[in-house]
């Protein structure tokens, strides 16, 4: 195919550029969790493909830039890899469509001509009649709950019990207990799971009590519009009535003052007023950077709980809980190697055994097996078993220099021993994805430690030409 090739949705090519945005939404949908993908991604549709830059249509052009600034680089990096074509991604806004049109937007070629040909970039705060006039002004403070997310499906374990029990007590406390319950975990680890089920909970058992979940996102989102229509009095409104409000990733207020401005005013009215808060974020109060200090004492000043990584029993104890609610039959040592292998988050757990569900459902004999299954995930496991740990690189780095790993994480500060400590600090800053207090941890270290040997190891491979062979030699070992 000719380097300029034109793909148009119209045109026979398309299927397959549909086909990878399927997949490329699954990938996303997985990633950033299915409240995010709902109000954010699913809108989206692609309008074309020409010259390696694909075109994607938002319905607005608050969409655009909100997807711009959140999600492009993302689906750059997932599409780039699945095709090596693509170079750029460019969001446009379809203008002058209805949400009829737009669902049927790919099989219309005369609609689709029409948003070729007028695709109109705006500005964030830019006034655009037409976005205007197709703005869907929804009054409702609510992002949807998934009825899966309910307690009895969450699985408890060690490393959840306690964010559990605290969950549960606000659910079932008719009058408020711990205010604010604040939950934080990394992704996928069942913050959203627990807040749904608190609300899906109170709807059931308490149904005059009136439940409020909104994602931050929409909670920005909504702010922002309403300061647009400037209408921020009946944004204020909406809140009055709430006797429980959940915010559901309140990183996501970081650096917006404004929002938190209007979040913090919410937050300390519903609380005088006898309202129980319940927040989630992925770091502790006090970690999370870009709040403003007086938010952040106020979010510590209720009930912290965290959920920590997953173990092996609880990965395997969720499997085998889903398996049975899939109605799927899944060998013990099938469970064991997923739980041993996938240890990062449970959305993942959950992708790894639907694709396998799905294979073995379109084999005839229907059955899951252990080779089956490392077919299946053969990308997944590769990418994971790529996956360079910070043990791996003191353990390499150690014995390239001849120490032992005990000496590298003492306190000695001797030439022969800190520099190969320094080394390997940026080494893990280089090859893997944690951060600086993290990589502080494993060599017993504060992050600043880590800082300094960072610039410390860039320097040095500049100046020093045996050195960076040394460090080039080792990253290679490593990144394979
Ligand atoms: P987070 O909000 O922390 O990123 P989610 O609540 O979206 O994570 O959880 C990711 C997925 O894992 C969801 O499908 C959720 O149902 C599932 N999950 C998380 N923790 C558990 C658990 N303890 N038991 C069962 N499923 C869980
Ligand atoms: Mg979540």
């Amino acid at each position: 195919m000719a380097e300029e090739a034109v793909y148009n949705i119209e045109y026979d090519n398309n299927a397959s550029i549909n086909d990878q945005w399927q997949e490329i939404c699954s990938q996303l949908k997985m990633e950033f969790g299915e409240t995010a993908f709902d109000s954010w991604l699913k809108p989206l549709s692609v309008s074309s493909f020409d010259k390696g830059i694909m075109q994607i249509s938002a319905p607005t052009a608050f969409m655009k830039n909100w997807v711009l600034a959140h999600y492009s680089e993302r689906i750059h990096k997932i599409w780039e890899h699945k095709n090596p074509e693509i170079k750029k991604i460019q969001i446009v806004v379809q203008n002058m469509m209805t949400t009829k049109d737009r669902a049927s937007s790919l099989n219309d070629t005369s609609l689709l001509k029409k948003i070729k040909s007028t695709p109109t970039p705006q500005s964030f705060y830019g006034f655009s009649p037409a976005a205007n006039s197709y703005y869907e002004h929804d009054e409702y403070l609510q992002s949807k709950l998934n009825p899966a997310y309910t307690f009895e499906n969450f699985v408890v374990g060690k490393t959840n019990e306690f964010a559990y029990a605290a969950a549960h007590k606000v659910a079932e406390s008719r009058n408020v207990s711990f205010n604010p319950l604040f939950l934080y975990s990394g992704v996928g680890l069942g913050k959203t799971h627990l807040l749904h089920a608190i609300a899906q909970y109170i709807q059931k058992n308490d149904p005059s009590r009136h439940v409020v979940y909104i994602s931050a996102e929409q909670f920005l989102y909504k702010f922002v519009n309403a300061l647009r229509y400037k209408d921020t009095a009946a944004f204020k409104e909406q809140f009055r009535s709430v006797d429980v409000l959940m915010i559901d990733d309140v990183q996501f207020l970081a650096n917006k003052e404004k929002t938190q401005d209007e979040f913090f005013y919410t937050f300390n009215s519903l609380m005088e007023g006898g309202r129980q808060i319940i927040l989630s974020a992925d770091k502790s109060p006090n970690e999370l950077d870009g709040m403003e200090s007086r938010l952040k004492s106020r979010l510590n000043s209720g009930l912290v709980a965290d959920i920590m990584p997953t173990d092996f029993d609880l990965r395997l104890g969720i499997l085998q809980r889903k398996a049975m609610q899939m109605g799927i039959d899944l060998p013990q040592n099938v469970a064991e190697f997923l739980a041993q292998k996938i240890s990062s988050n449970i959305r993942e757990l959950e992708g790894s055994l639907k694709r396998i569900a799905a294979h073995s459902q379109l084999l005839s004999s229907h059955e899951i097996t252990l080779d089956m299954t490392q077919d299946v995930l053969k990308d997944m496991l590769r990418s994971i078993d790529r996956k360079t740990t910070i043990d791996e690189i003191q353990k390499k780095v150690s014995e390239y220099f001849n120490i032992s790993v005990k000496e590298m994480q003492s306190s000695r500060r001797a030439r022969n021993v800190a520099r190969p400590r320094q080394i390997a600090m940026y080494l893990a800053k280089q090859l893997t994805s944690r951060s600086l207090p993290e990589i502080g941890r494993k060599f017993d270290r504060d992050h600043t430690t880590v800082m300094h040997a960072v610039r410390k190891v860039e320097e040095l491979i500049v100046e020093d030409a045996s050195l960076a062979e040394s460090v080039e030699s080792l990253r290679r070992s490593l990144d394979n």
